[in-house]
């Protein structure tokens, strides 16, 4: 078994001080992968002084030298592209090409996005004309912990990591217990691009333990989580006693409008979406609202999509989706499921259990409820799995009112051939991110959500801004 013990502080890889070990369970087959250690307060303690001494000279080294670092880091995570796509997909059950190419692309893409708006961004700038002598400076908060899930490891990782470098912080990361080999490797990257010590430090542990310590450190400036709404509020919760700076990106639980003139491929498109990953994905549309003169349809096909998608191990190659991450999870959506079925939805794809041929590892078998009212546990909880829920509506204000009955407001989708009202409803659903028609947002677009989804925004040039001050200076003298 691989033995990945020790964390990555002050630019060299060391022991734990007093941590104890921790298997990490290969999902696909239930039986340990690796062996890493859960730190203690002493080795969070450590990250975070290596962290606040490495500061000083990173936060005032040229923009242009941490764009160059960024530049290599993007040289050598490419070149390591399928010893970072086994290590995510053994730990997390991501299909071994989906790993390779969603996964692990993802990381690269937001890198590249990094120092394209690095390069554009202006750390100093005027105010204005009416005050020619004022002058706005952008600066690096500080020591920033970054916390980050299993879902989509390297495009979390990576989200916090590159932001944070490019801005001027030095940084704490821990990654999710779950999927710590991803961000070891990751580590190792860093330190092969040529980072200063200190700047980048890696801490394994557990949200209790470690995350707690790094969250409420009166030394971290500033705490960058993604995961669940419940760990987000312990950790708001742990960080207001320092007063420190918390950006928040959470769950979801979003709408897919289908009107009756959405195109042919609309409702498969969105099945399909939903069962990317496992359906282990923040901005799964995982409601999807359906007019109701296409209604029928449109859940006689999505029946058909789902039983079309066929599950598999992580390790055989193929478009099957992998198994959920762990019991827990597995156990959670087996209630959930179970509760659809309790409260009067109708299954029309999948349901509890195995999939067919499984007795072993966290599989579940891809579900469509249909005629799902909007009340129902299923349409209020982020399931977290492969299912997604059906529900009618007859206009669009009541499309646009089902949408937005939630606590979360991560993304949400629209599909309709009326540009108008396209367009209209864009502007009437409380989130973060809407995608009109099946087309994905841009390179650089900002990623985060409203509401209980959270209130930071990652990627590009937004993402650079959350790891950065304003500070507002008056009688620049002129050079
Ligand atoms: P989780 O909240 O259990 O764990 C996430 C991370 O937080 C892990 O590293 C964990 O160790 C740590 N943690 C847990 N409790 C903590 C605490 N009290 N203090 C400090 N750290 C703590 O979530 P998860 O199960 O790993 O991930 C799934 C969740 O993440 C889902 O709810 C999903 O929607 C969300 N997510 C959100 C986004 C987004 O950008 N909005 C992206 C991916 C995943």
């Amino acid at each position: 078994m691989l033995e990945k013990r020790e964390f990555y502080i002050n630019g060299e890889w060391v022991a734990s001080q007093g941590g104890k070990d921790h298997h990490v369970i290969d999902p696909s087959t239930e039986e340990p992968c690796a062996v890493i250690t859960l730190g203690t307060e002493a080795d969070a303690n450590a990250a975070v002084a290596a962290a606040k001494a490495a500061f000083p000279g990173w936060m005032s080294t040229p923009v242009e030298e941490r764009i160059a670092l960024i530049e290599k880091l993007i040289q050598v995570y490419e070149s390591k592209g399928e010893e970072m796509a086994q290590a995510i997909s053994v730990e997390m059950g991501a299909p071994i090409d989906m790993a390779r190419t969603q996964q692990v692309g993802a990381g690269v893409y937001h890198l590249k996005n990094f120092v394209k708006a690095a390069k554009d961004f202006q750390f100093i700038k005027p105010l204005g004309d009416h005050a020619p002598n004022d002058r706005i400076i952008h600066e690096a908060v500080g020591v920033a912990t970054l916390i980050t899930p299993w879902n989509w490891p390297m495009n979390q990782v990576t989200l916090k990591v590159g932001a944070a470098a490019v801005a001027g912080c030095t940084m704490i990361l821990k990654p999710s217990e779950e999927s710590p080999l991803d961000a070891m490797l990751f580590a190792e990257m860093m330190d092969e691009a040529g980072f200063p010590k200190g700047v980048f430090n890696l801490v394994n542990g557990d949200g209790v333990g470690v995350g707690t310590v790094l969250t409420g450190h009166p030394d971290v400036d500033m705490v960058s989580f993604t995961g669940s709404s419940r760990a987000g509020r312990l950790i708001s919760k742990n960080a207001a006693e320092t007063l420190k700076r918390v950006h928040l990106e959470l769950g979801g639980k979003g709408a897919n409008i289908v009107f009756d003139d959405a195109d042919e491929k609309a409702v498969k498109r969105g099945v399909l979406h939903m069962m990317n990953n496992t359906g282990q994905s923040c901005n799964a549309p995982s409601r999807m609202l359906v007019q109701r003169g296409i209604y029928d349809k449109a859940v006689e096909e999505a029946q058909a999509v789902a039983e079309s998608v066929t599950v598999g191990p992580a390790s055989a190659e193929g478009r099957h989706i992998g198994p959920v991450v762990n019991e827990l999870q597995w156990n959670k959506i087996q209630d959930l499921i179970q509760k659809g079925i309790d409260e009067g939805a109708r299954l029309i794809a999948g349901g509890t259990g195995r999939p067919e041929g499984f007795n072993k590892g966290f599989y579940v078998r891809p579900t469509v409820f249909a005629d799902v009212n909007n009340d129902m546990t299923i349409a209020r909880e982020e399931i977290f799995g492969p299912v997604l829920s059906m529900i009618p509506f007859d206009t669009e204000e009541e499309a646009v009112q089902i949408a937005n009955d939630t606590v979360y407001g991560l993304t949400n989708y629209v599909q309709t051939q009326d540009g108008g009202r396209a367009n209209r409803v864009s502007q009437q659903l409380r989130s973060g991110m809407v995608e009109l028609n099946g087309q994905s947002r841009g390179a650089g677009a900002p990623f985060g959500g409203m509401k209980q989804s959270g209130n930071g925004r990652e990627g590009g040039v937004w993402g650079i801004e959350d790891f950065l001050e304003v500070k507002s200076v008056s009688g620049w003298a002129a050079e």
